[in-house]
């Protein structure tokens, strides 16, 4: 059941259109604090109308006129409501095209980024102007039918002070008024200049931008094999190019790599990407015209390797949204997932080949598998997990892991079940079929039900429509007499609904390490029950079930002994679960001690580890999390024990610290991160290993440790080595903790992406005193609490720093934070209350702190400016709220 006070919009608010929208002409004018906007809307009546609505978010509406002599109209504002009611002086008949004009301005905000907000601004510049309309931005700039449906041809005019270096729209430039594709000087005042461009494919609003700052150009082309050329720029803080000279090759390459994959051609001429600072998200899609922050848009000394695996993702992600967002757009942000989903897909595909594979499937469960905001984590608690939404307060809660995690494996698993000749067929017809116009859940599995001649009921009701993920058990025995196998699966589930139809991967593995040719497949699963037999087989040495994770969910092989786990992580030659094996095997010491704190570690899991401690061939990005050990475990029951698995962790790093510092320390110093290399890409998994042995070695928490730490900081060129340096000296003792963080400020400080970076360090490692030093940071002139950025670095750790967290303070600290940011940035308040999701589901001693810290949320937290927060607190706290 929906629980019709808790949320705002449902799929019902969004009927048919009254009008169909057919084009627009706006003059944004940029005037000191204010902008002041008309707007000239021609539309199409789609049924007999004597008023119409439109969207007006926070506007001061000047004036409402109708029709080509603009004639005064009448008109009701609802501030309240965001509603514009514009009473029109005849009925107009269905059919019939008419134009209303509006002159409106609005207030450009520090702290609310939709709509034109204010964003960082270069020494010496005029106030720098960027907007976001994504999901309803565009009635922060003018009234409008806010409606992913509502896509029309625009064409926008743009006046500002002539100071500035871009005044930036969507479409090409007007060469009627603009014949030199520069903006021209205001007649009669030389210091406004106007530029106008002319957007001739029909966009949703939602994609709308305006900008106005300050930026250098870094610019280039690419040429697609038909010969077309498209001119890439990236625009830059100035003083910046530098740094867009790598995002520029990865835009370049995957350019030509998307075109190629996904047999699609961007149909502009220019394609930009603009450095924005202030942003809730990463980058935005605005056809042609992708905003990315800064710190991630360009790579240069100070970007750390998770930063630069962001980058090439990021670039692909939004150059895919010219064909899946741009071209097809979803028809209400309940569809939202199939512009997502499937550009993530594709953003993963690139990152494969641009990266170890392997590792980087690893990483994307890590994303999966993440204990606050990844999507088990956000079913396990079991307030949603619905792909495909029922309700919500504010679309930006759409922007979550379910949506950008959950949503690209079931991508994923439906090729996976049709095969990837199956699946690019189906994809294809779809793009074809919509391209131009909008296209909802409904259409996207009927272009893949009809180009398959499968039926995807089953497996889209579960995916889409419920809460839960499977739980998979397999059991399989071998006939040595008949030579037969037979596989035995099982699932139950998280969450009421039906069985899953999912696809597992899967082959039996010889003594040598060599797939059984025939067992080797991808078997579908429909059923709660189902068996597979296999005949004429050899004896397998081990079976390697779920090949680099093959469905959404939890699998469990019930019949694997410890020594055919060892033989796995020794040989499986499917690399991936290699190192899942390893975790299965640190997962049975992990709940040991979960369950019991001083039980004593078996002696297979250690000696496994030092094998591979001391095994240099295995490469290295693979060795690196065969050797990690994590504070997760994948038995999921065990989540909501997170100062027992905090205190796991420990006890299996002190494990491998008493035992084998010698060799630890080794291996450590074997590998050479500190050569310079040309491309900031290599040295990647190196200098993860290095960070995963260092992690180990200061468990012992020694001097010698802590000099190797201090030592590695001092040494390190690469601001990787040095901030996993400094994270280990934060989980440690170490006399000099304070002194070095005080080095590492004054060395970032200056520089966006290090400063995020020390930021994202001081609330991390075990030291209480820790709560202080945050509050310290925020104290500093340098830290910025309306700057997202900066808000999420310096307090989002805390909520995952479970030595700390649990405890009456921890507790209390995150209802204060959340209440101070609340009103601020309501986005990274309800990223910092998610750690309190599993309320339910925690020991008897930490629940009733917890719930208290929620219901003071709620209390404190104002419902109406904050409806996602208030929403999101009152569905943790259930019934009770
Ligand atoms: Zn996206």
């Amino acid at each position: 059941m929906l629980d019709k006070t808790q949320f705002r919009y449902r799929r019902s608010d969004f009927g048919p259109l009254d009008v169909s929208l057919k084009h627009l002409d706006i003059e944004v004018c940029f005037e000191g604090e204010t902008v002041r906007a008309r707007s000239r809307l021609r539309m199409e009546a789609c049924k007999d109308l004597s008023r119409i609505r439109l969207d007006a978010r926070n506007l001061d509406i000047l004036s409402v006129s109708w029709g080509p002599e603009n004639q005064p109209v009448e008109y009701e504002y609802n501030r309240d409501s965001s509603a514009l009611t514009v009473l029109l002086p005849q009925t107009i008949a269905e059919g019939t095209s008419f134009e209303l004009t509006t002159v409106t301005t609005c207030v450009p905000s520090d702290s609310i980024l939709e709509g034109i907000y204010k964003d960082a601004t270069p020494d010496g510049c005029p106030q720098q102007y960027i907007s976001q309309c994504q999901q309803w931005g565009f009635q922060r700039i003018v009234p409008i039918i806010d409606d992913c449906r509502a896509k029309c041809t625009m064409v926008t005019t743009i006046e500002a002070d002539a100071r500035y270096t871009h005044l930036i729209s969507n479409g090409n430039i007007s060469r009627e008024h603009n014949p030199s594709g520069e903006p021209v000087l205001k007649p009669g005042d030389p210091s406004r200049k106007i530029i106008t461009y002319d957007n001739p494919i029909p966009m949703a609003p939602y994609l709308f931008l305006v900008a106005v700052g300050t930026w250098d150009v870094l610019s280039d082309e690419v040429v697609y094999p038909s010969g077309r050329k498209i001119r890439l720029e990236y625009l830059v803080p100035p003083g910046r190019i530098d740094g867009a000279r790598l995002p520029m090759e990865i835009l370049k390459t995957s350019v030509l790599w998307q075109g190629q994959s996904q047999e699609y051609e961007y149909a502009h001429d220019v394609y930009r990407t603009i450095c924005m600072e202030k942003s809730n998200f990463g980058g935005m899609e605005n056809v042609g015209n992708t905003t990315i922050v800064t710190d991630a848009a360009l790579v240069d000394e100070y970007t750390t390797d998770r930063r630069l695996a962001y980058a090439y993702g990021v670039i692909v992600h939004e150059f895919e949204h010219n064909q899946c967002g741009s071209d097809v757009t979803m028809v209400t942000p309940f569809d939202m997932w199939l512009n997502e989903a499937f550009t993530v897909d594709v953003e993963r595909q690139f990152t494969h080949t641009e990266f170890d594979p392997t590792v980087a499937r690893l990483e994307e469960m890590g994303a999966v598998r993440a204990p606050i905001v990844g999507p088990l984590a956000i079913e396990d608690a079991g307030h949603e997990g619905k792909i495909v939404r029922e309700a919500f307060n504010d679309p930006d809660e759409l922007v979550d892991g379910l949506t950008y995690v959950k949503a690209a494996e079931v991508i994923r698993m439906l090729r996976l079940i049709l095969g990837p000749k199956g699946f690019r067929k189906a994809k294809n017809a779809y793009f074809n079929r919509y391209t131009g116009g909008n296209a909802d859940t409904d259409q996207f599995f009927s272009s893949f039900q009809e180009e398959s001649g499968r039926d995807l009921s089953q497996f889209r009701k579960e995916w889409l429509h419920s809460i839960g993920y499977p739980r998979v058990t397999v059991r399989h025995r071998y006939d040595a007499p008949a030579r037969s196998l037979e596989v035995s699966i099982s699932q139950d589930r998280v969450g009421d609904g039906g069985a899953f139809h999912f696809p597992l991967t899967m082959a039996a593995v010889d003594s040598s390490g060599v797939d059984i040719a025939c067992t080797s497949s991808v078997i579908e699963v429909k059923d709660t029950e189902q068996t597979v037999v296999f005949n004429d087989v050899p004896k397998p040495a081990f079976m390697s079930f779920n090949r680099d994770v093959s469905f959404y969910g939890t699998f469990e092989d019930n019949s694997s002994t410890e020594d055919q786990l060892v033989a796995q992580v020794r040989y499986d030659p499917n690399l991936f679960n290699r190192a899942e094996a390893m975790s299965r095997l640190t997962d049975r010491e992990r709940v040991k001690l979960i369950l019991d704190p001083s039980a004593p570690i078996g002696e297979t899991w250690p000696e496994l580890y030092h094998e591979i401690l001391l095994d240099h061939d295995l490469p290295q990005g693979l060795r690196s999390h065969l050797l990690s050990i994590a504070e997760m475990s994948l038995q999921r029951e065990y989540l909501p024990f997170y100062c027992e698995r905090y205190q796991a962790r420990k006890r299996l790093l002190g494990e491998v610290a008493g035992r084998f510092m010698g060799d630890l320390v080794g291996a450590f110093d074997e590998i050479d991160t500190y050569t310079r290399t040309p491309n900031l890409k290599d040295g990647y998994h190196a200098r993860h290993l290095k960070a995963v042995l260092l992690r180990a070695i200061v468990e012992a928490d020694t001097p010698a440790a802590h000099k190797l730490a201090e030592d590695h900081f001092h040494a390190a060129w690469h601001i990787s080595d040095k901030v996993s340096a400094l994270g280990c000296i934060r989980e440690c003792t170490h006399p000099e903790s304070k002194k070095l963080m005080s080095e590492a400020f004054e060395m970032w400080k200056d520089h966006l992406s290090a400063y995020i970076t020390y930021l994202s360090l001081v609330g991390t490692g075990g030291d209480p005193e820790a709560f202080d030093l945050v509050d310290e940071e925020a104290r500093r002139n340098t830290f910025r609490p309306d700057h997202p950025s900066h808000t999420r670095a310096l307090y989002v750790p805390m909520t995952t720093n479970n030595g700390l967290l649990w405890t009456d303070k921890g507790i209390e600290w995150v209802a204060d934070i959340v209440l101070m940011l609340a009103p601020i940035n309501e986005n990274t308040a309800i990223r910092l209350v998610s750690c309190f999701q599993l309320v339910e589901k925690l020991a008897e001693d930490l629940r009733p702190m917890v719930r208290q810290a929620l219901q003071r949320i709620l209390h404190g937290v104002d419902g109406t400016s904050c409806p996602a927060l208030a929403g999101r607190v009152r569905s943790f706290l259930g019934s009770g709220a």
